[in-house]
């Protein structure tokens, strides 16, 4: 659903990170110049050799969390760049046995089949942090997104097989245990208590971001800063490919050919953000003449009803995902409201059918230099219409 464009990078000479310019002579005489000549020389080679390292480009990918990662660096060692990359699969197989709603093992899973909880239980780090965030955005959307909606999503799943609506008594008894008043977070001790009988917890919404926000950090922290981590959909970028402005993002559908599609939207983003879509191009389900998605609204009970597709660009990784996932939800006004409370971010509410769109807030785009840059509504969204099929070529 969501492709990002690599054209030809023009490898521009990089300096050698934290080197400082060399400082030879204090005292500029003849004899010092000619003494220090030799010194000058080798810095400017040693500059010269940096220079010319070239950039490789490594990119990965890898099944985890029910889709496919992918990693794309620009790094001079390759070597380097690829180790670290394969750590970070490790890293979101982790975050995945953590805090999985699929995997009977998972440790999530462990947590709900033992509520409600006498006592608090101590939690991994991931876990812990990904329900803190969860709960942040529940509360600031007043429940439209609620980690404790899995009884639900599981009704709806089942009623899609089957192609029926669910009926009323069956939406009751999967809201058993929902509510997020039932669950208490201590930070400090590491801790979740469940005081809830048969909660269901599903992350679904807000895992894989906080998993490409953890694996960003990792890489980042190893001195790989030209990457774009792609979780399925849930992008962090770090700085752009060497010599570029951006990374020029496409938000469309899996088959911008399909004339239902649409045609996808190119952004130019500048780097360092998180950008994440919910959207039901390819998970919907259409019953009695009506499309719904696989997100539910928590009030209804059912999937809500599409085509829809939102983008949300914002600081951090767990944030954007969980944030498309509500303002999914939401109408456009109480979207405003949600995003205005957390600072940096932004929607662009996308009609997948003929890619009309809605921006919510400000969105941090580059302007293209090439003419094609439109400027939309009083917001800076800049963006120019892919060409039919052109996704990623
Ligand atoms: P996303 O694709 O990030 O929007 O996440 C969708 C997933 O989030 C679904 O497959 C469910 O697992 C879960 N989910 C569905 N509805 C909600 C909701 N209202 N709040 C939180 N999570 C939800
Ligand atoms: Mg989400």
């Amino acid at each position: 659903m969501m492709s990002y464009f690599l054209p030809p990078v023009q490898m521009s000479p990089i300096a050698p990170q934290g080197i400082s310019a060399p400082q030879a002579i204090s005292v500029d005489t003849p004899r010092n110049r000619v003494r220090s000549a030799p010194l000058l020389l080798s810095a400017f080679l040693l500059l010269m050799c940096g220079c010319q390292s070239p950039l490789h480009r490594v990119h990965l990918d890898h099944p985890s969390m029910g889709t496919r990662f992918q990693i794309t660096v620009f790094h001079s060692d390759r070597d380097h760049a690829q180790a670290w990359v394969r750590t970070a699969w490790n890293r979101v197989d982790q975050i995945d046995q953590a805090c999985s709603d699929w995997k009977e093992s998972s440790e999530l899973r462990q947590l709900c089949r033992s509520a409600p909880h006498l006592k608090p239980v101590v939690v991994s780090t991931d876990l812990l942090q990904v329900m803190k965030k969860a709960l942040e955005i529940a509360r600031a959307s007043e429940g439209a997104f609620d980690p404790t909606v899995g009884g639900l999503v599981r009704l709806w799943r089942r009623c899609h097989r089957a192609g029926r609506l669910p009926r009323d008594h069956e939406v009751e008894k999967a809201r058993k245990g929902m509510g997020i008043d039932g669950i208490i977070i201590d930070e400090a001790a590491s801790t979740i208590q469940l005081l809830r009988e048969g909660v269901a917890i599903d992350l679904g919404g807000i895992a894989k971001g906080h998993a490409v926000q953890e694996v960003f950090q990792l890489l980042e922290q190893q001195g790989i800063r030209h990457l774009i981590i792609d979780g399925g959909g849930d992008l962090v970028l770090g700085d752009p490919p060497p010599g570029r402005r951006g990374w020029r993002i496409a938000i469309g559908t899996s088959n911008p050919q399909a004339p239902s599609n649409g045609t996808p939207l190119k952004l130019l983003i500048p780097g360092r953000a998180a950008v994440a879509t919910s959207g039901d191009a390819s998970r919907f389900t259409e019953i009695e003449g009506r499309r719904y998605s696989h997100i539910v609204d928590p009030s209804s009970g059912l999937g809500i009803e599409g085509p829809h597709q939102v983008t949300v660009i914002s600081t951090d990784g767990a944030i954007a995902d969980a944030l498309a996932t509500a303002i999914s939800v939401l109408e456009p006004q109480a979207a405003s409201d949600l995003l205005q409370r957390f600072p940096g971010s932004a929607a662009l509410l996308v009609d997948p059918r003929d890619g009309s769109h809605q921006v919510l807030g400000e969105m941090p785009l580059a302007p293209n230099s090439d003419g094609s840059v439109v400027e939309k509504g009083a917001s800076a969204l800049y963006y120019e219409k892919c060409p039919p099929g052109s996704v990623g070529q």
